[in-house]
């Protein structure tokens, strides 16, 4: 299971992680990002790689349980 943690002190809430993944990270009104699913489904795992991978703040964090 590939899960998805955000590091909200490292988070500057420019979005790009919505941009690459929007099922699965939004941004709140205080500009955090938040996960939108405790469990990212299989077809998901590429597009939540490359959120992480465009956050210029490293505040995505991928664990595979
Ligand atoms: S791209 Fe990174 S810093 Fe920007 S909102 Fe998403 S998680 Fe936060």
């Amino acid at each position: 299971m590939i899960r998805a943690v955000i590091d909200a002190d490292r988070c500057e809430g420019h979005a790009r992680c919505v941009a690459r993944a929007p099922e699965l990270f939004d941004v709140d009104d205080e500009g955090k990002s938040f996960v939108l699913t405790g469990e990212i489904p299989p077809e998901l795992a590429g597009a939540a790689a490359a959120a992480a991978q465009a956050c210029p703040e490293r505040a995505i964090f991928l664990h595979n349980d």
